[in-house]
């Protein structure tokens, strides 16, 4: 096969968006994503700022459209700027998108320097604007920069679209006011149903919440009317009139599965491709990346990665059942 050839899987999907993780650590400890005493990757395993551009090329060489960086917290890693920006160099030339997924701490920091490197949107998690949940969910007092951050995206001229995990009573109530905001400020909103990724403390089916049930309290709100817009992720949109006609996501790898139009693979900041978020299957870019013929051996893991790619993901969330994996989706990358 061709070094150029373009990724398709063994179920006839086009790979054209590649999440890539550049740490797996974190400023935030999120209930639902991580314990407290988490134990993380070695640094001499991480990949280098060199490392993650060449993988970068890369996978463009192979079709790939779209980048959404992220982690762990993207920000936290000290050369992330310089990567934006050596990547941001591929925008227009194989490259159309290239993103973001950020907690928000430090992004009043660092939006200018994002958006100058050609970023046009970023996506920032925020589950709740009450100071007090905000620090039990996330372990740490941080809304005031996050929303600092927020508003400085979007001042830089970024587009910014919200990221809300959904957590029955925790932030459930909160979901109709959450969007009101978003909307009011020109965010689009998208709702997560939690996964299970990883141990974290506690039972993550004790806060699951459907998205089935949040739309229909919505629907008796507001009215919501589909709308075909895809991001080239996996969240179905609704508008709504009432809030300005701003745009709702869903994303409901539980009740709703999307697996037929997959078009994504993710990397792990140590170089793991994992074919899919939910399962095992994965080969190993770092080896390749560091053996004597780079080039060839990339192509060959990515042939690999796209031969074993399943056809879709298995989560089960109910009390005792455990997560569907060890690997939690700061390592994997959300
Ligand atoms: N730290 C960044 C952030 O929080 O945006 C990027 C990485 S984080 C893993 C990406 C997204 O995954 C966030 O929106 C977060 O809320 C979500 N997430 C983390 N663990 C999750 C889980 N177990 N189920 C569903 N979403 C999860
Ligand atoms: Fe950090 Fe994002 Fe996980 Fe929260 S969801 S702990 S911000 S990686």
């Amino acid at each position: 096969m061709s070094c150029s050839a373009p990724l398709v899987d063994a179920f006839n999907r086009r790979i054209s968006y590649l999440r890539l993780s550049v740490t797996d650590r974190c400023d935030l400890r999120c209930t639902y994503c991580m314990p407290e005493m988490m134990t993380f990757l070695p640094k001499k395993d991480v990949l280098s700022l060199e490392e993650l551009h060449k993988l970068g090329l890369a996978f463009i060489e192979r079709g790939i459209t779209k980048i959404r960086l992220t982690g762990g917290e993207p920000l936290v890693r000290r050369d992330m700027i310089e990567l934006i920006r050596a990547l941001g160099r591929k925008l227009g030339d194989g490259l159309e998108e290239l993103t973001l997924t950020t907690n928000g701490t430090r992004l009043e920091q660092f939006a200018e320097n994002i958006a100058e490197a050609g970023v046009k949107r970023v996506n920032v998690s925020l589950d709740t604007m009450d100071g007090e949940l905000f620090q039990q969910l996330s372990r740490r007092d941080r809304l005031v920069q996050v929303l600092q951050g927020i508003a400085a995206a979007k001042e830089a001229g970024l587009r910014v679209k919200i990221n809300t995990v959904a957590l029955k009573g925790l932030n459930e109530e909160e979901i109709p006011y959450l969007v009101e905001w978003a909307h009011a400020n020109g965010h689009d909103l998208t709702l997560i149903e939690v996964m299970p990724l990883g141990e974290v403390e506690g039972e993550r089916v004790d806060h699951y919440m459907p998205l089935t049930a949040i739309r229909d309290r919505l629907e008796a709100m507001w009215t919501l009317e589909d709308v075909e817009d895809r991001t080239g992720g996996p969240a179905r949109y609704v508008r709504i009139r009432e809030t300005g006609g701003g745009r709702l996501g869903f994303i409901t790898p539980l009740t709703n599965n999307f697996c037929a139009s997959c078009n994504r693979i993710r990397v792990t900041a140590t170089g793991e491709l994992y074919a899919c978020l939910g399962g095992a299957e994965k080969v190993d870019l770092r080896a390749a990346l560091r053996s004597d013929t780079p080039d060839e051996r990339l192509g060959l893991a990515l042939d690999e990665a796209m031969r074993i790619k399943p056809e879709r993901h298995h989560f089960r969330i109910e009390q005792g059942a455990g997560p569907a994996q060890q690997r939690h989706m700061s390592v994997t990358g959300g």
